[in-house]
């Protein structure tokens, strides 16, 4: 039985893809509002593997959920398959779930008293949605699939952990959905087995199915087909791509790679004047004060706030540092942080990127040098 509002949906008409906008996800604390997702806007093609990441606290569950109508974005846009999914009532996000949405979680969540094949046949027991003579062959061609039928009558607890994960895969595939979401799904697992389910994921995704993962591990998710990044409820790619506009999602995507994303507390140096530098800085969150030292005084000399860059000039010119760069008094600061050869990389692939550094450089020179000859002058 199909609901009205995905009646032409069909797997034989592939037209899935997922598409965010501006998502926002606000919890009420005992301490006001927190912004867990901070106008989200993504899209993902279908057929494509992709991977969020991000540290723990980030938003990676919320966004998962959101996706999934496991929770309500606060506002924002949610389309999966072309179903508007923030329209939908609980009655139909539940249907929707059952029937397009395969769900894998760390820990598997396979019920203990059924069997194997029995548990990959209760979703299509719980949406009704294969004639009941049809379900258990279907269910025993799903664990095939996972190199499993040998073992369909077994109890989850008599089967390892990497088998129960490689049955919540074949559950996930019972109504046949376009997306397959998984959270942290080789969370649980030893590297071997977790590499041998990403496989799985990508035999998937060979498949035509769109597959979403939110995982701790950095090394899987670069051999996704693309990776997201997300911090403080805000999704990096879409940020650098705004601050960084002459770089390609390609290029964003190995910027992300070869980052790391670093909070200084409140009056911490982070570059000091005179010694090597071999890094180069995007502000996400916070400011920094630029000071230069003349005759023993420290001279303020410029300010970036969020969506600013530093740390260009030693690595374009091949000088020390010509500034102190300290986070800010009060709110201290949230960098992304690129090391020279991946900035280097920048450089010589991107005309576009080199004339940008280039031209920040001059004007950042040029603002030192009006504000010494200020100060100077005074
Ligand atoms: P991740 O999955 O990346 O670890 P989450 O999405 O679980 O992060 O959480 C993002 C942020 O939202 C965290 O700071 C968390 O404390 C907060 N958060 C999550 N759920 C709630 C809730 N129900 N009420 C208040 N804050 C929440």
């Amino acid at each position: 039985m199909q609901l009205p509002f995905f009646k032409n949906k069909t797997s034989d008409h592939p037209t899935s893809y997922v598409e965010v906008q501006n998502l926002r996800k606000v919890y009420k604390t005992p301490n006001g509002e927190f912004v867990a997702l901070d106008n989200l806007s993504v899209k993902i093609e279908q057929g494509k593997f992709v991977a969020f990441i991000g540290r723990s606290g980030s938003g990676k569950s919320t966004l998962i959920n959101c996706l999934t109508g496991i929770d309500r974005p606060s506002s924002g846009e949610l389309y999966i398959d072309g179903v508007a999914v923030h329209k939908l009532n609980e009655y139909q996000l539940a249907r929707w779930r059952g029937q397009r949405v395969g769900l894998v979680f760390q820990f598997f969540q396979l019920l203990p008293t059924l069997s194997l094949v029995e548990n990959v046949m209760l979703p299509m027991e719980l949406v009704n949605s294969y004639p009941p003579h049809k379900r258990r062959k279907r269910a025993m061609e799903l664990l095939g699939m996972v190199g499993l039928a040998d073992h369909a009558n077994k109890l989850p607890a008599d089967t390892s952990g990497g088998q129960q994960q490689r049955v919540a895969i074949a559950r996930s595939l019972a109504n046949d959905p376009a997306v397959i979401v998984c959270d942290e799904p080789t969370g649980n697992l030893d590297v071997g087995t977790a590499q041998q389910m990403f496989r799985l994921f990508q035999d998937l995704r060979d498949q035509g199915k769109t597959v979403i993962m939110v995982t701790h591990d950095d090394d899987l998710a670069y051999r996704a087909d693309h990776v997201f990044l997300i911090e403080s409820g805000v999704l990096v790619n879409e940020y650098l791509s705004d601050v960084l506009d002459e770089l390609t999602p390609q290029q964003i995507n190995a910027f992300i790679q070869h980052a790391s994303i670093t909070d200084f507390a409140p009056h911490m140096n982070i570059i000091t004047e005179g010694t090597f530098g071999d890094e180069f800085f995007v502000i996400l969150e916070g400011g920094v004060d630029i000071l230069v030292n003349r005759n023993n005084h420290e001279v303020l000399v410029g300010r970036q706030t969020k969506g600013g860059l530093f740390g260009e000039m030693a690595l374009v010119d091949g000088t020390t540092r010509s500034a102190t760069v300290r986070a800010d008094r009060e709110t201290g600061v949230k960098v992304a942080t690129i090391n020279r050869a991946t900035f280097q990389q920048l450089l010589d692939e991107s005309d576009s990127f080199r004339h940008h550094m280039q031209a920040l450089l001059a004007s950042n020179r040029e603002a030192t040098n009006r504000k010494l000859g200020e100060v100077e002058m005074a």
